[in-house]
């Protein structure tokens, strides 16, 4: 079993980003800038969000934190938006999600413009990617995408399984890995018997939310497993699929914490960086 390891992975893409944002700094005389909006003080989203600000600093990019109150009002939150799109410095913006459900979430990142979607969100570049254009696309799934080449998996003709159908994991990693040959199925929670969907998978996707969703005996001999699921049991930070067991079948896999979750931060770094370059060439 090979261990697809995000965190090796981003690191040995961390410094060549690193690098190039050098070099771009000195030709436009300017540094990348990523804003970060986040409401309220989910533990979760304030480690996140320290993740994010580390790589930022690592590779150059400048990290501008909106720290905002639980109780902020939806204008107060459409209104930094709006101020943030219309700041050359800024070249991406996120949302921190979960906010609170009082907030209208689809709303605020609609209003997110499109040049300073750093989480590929918005739903033109949604439409570009579902239309197999060059966009920015999704931090997770562009995540995945490049841990997959990082490891020269080869996806063209797999059976791919994914668990998950959201608009920001699963729906997107199933079009990309579409995109690169594989052939797709895509289960959910209305998915009747979800096991003989995975035992027929040569690639697994799982991104629910569901610890030990995904056991051994659900997972052909010699699979790959990719779990993008974060899930805190007893304290601990664990994924959707059974980890000790099922890493006795899979032929590769990756690990929670230090597998999906450091390439969501790199694909974030990179888009911002694409951002950037299309403002200075603008
Ligand atoms: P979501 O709640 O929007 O979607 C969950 C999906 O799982 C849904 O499509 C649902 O139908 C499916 N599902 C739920 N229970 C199921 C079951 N029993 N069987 C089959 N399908 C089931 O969540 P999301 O935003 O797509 O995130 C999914 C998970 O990935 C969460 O744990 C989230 O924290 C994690 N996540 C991790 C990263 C990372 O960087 N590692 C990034 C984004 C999301």
């Amino acid at each position: 079993m090979e261990l697809l390891s995000g965190k090796i992975a981003s690191k040995a893409m961390k410094e060549i980003l690193k690098e190039k944002i050098e070099k771009a700094i000195n030709i436009y005389d300017k540094s990348p800038c990523l804003a970060v909006i986040l409401i309220g003080n989910n533990p979760s989203s304030l480690s996140y969000i320290k993740g994010k600000e580390k790589a930022c600093v690592f590779v150059g990019i400048e990290y501008k934190l909106f720290h905002l109150d639980e109780q902020v009002e939806q204008k107060e939150v459409e209104d930094l938006i709006q101020t943030l799109n219309q700041d050359h410095q800024i070249d991406g913006m996120i949302l921190q999600l979960p906010i609170p459900k009082n907030l209208d979430e689809n709303k605020l990142i609609d209003l997110i413009s499109r040049d300073k979607d750093a989480d590929g969100f918005h739903v033109v570049n949604q439409g570009y990617l579902y239309q197999k254009k060059k966009t920015i696309y999704p931090a997770t799934p562009k995540g995945i995408m490049e841990l997959l080449d990082y490891y020269k998996v080869r996806v063209e003709g797999l059976n791919a399984t994914i668990i998950g159908r959201s608009n920001i994991v699963g729906f997107p990693v199933a079009r990309m890995l579409m995109d690169r040959g594989a052939t797709i199925t895509v289960c959910h929670s209305k998915t009747k018997n979800l096991k003989e969907h995975t035992l027929n998978a040569d690639l697994i996707v799982s991104a629910t939310g569901r610890p030990k969703l995904v056991t051994k005996d659900m997972v052909k001999l010699g699979a790959i497993v990719i779990d993008v699921g974060i899930n805190k049991v007893d304290g601990h930070l664990v994924g959707d699929v059974d980890f000790e067991n099922v890493s006795k079948v899979a032929s590769m896999i990756t690990p929670v914490p230090g597998g999906v979750g450091p390439m969501t931060i790199y694909g974030l770094l990179e888009n911002t960086y694409e951002l950037y370059l299309a403002h200075q060439i603008k």
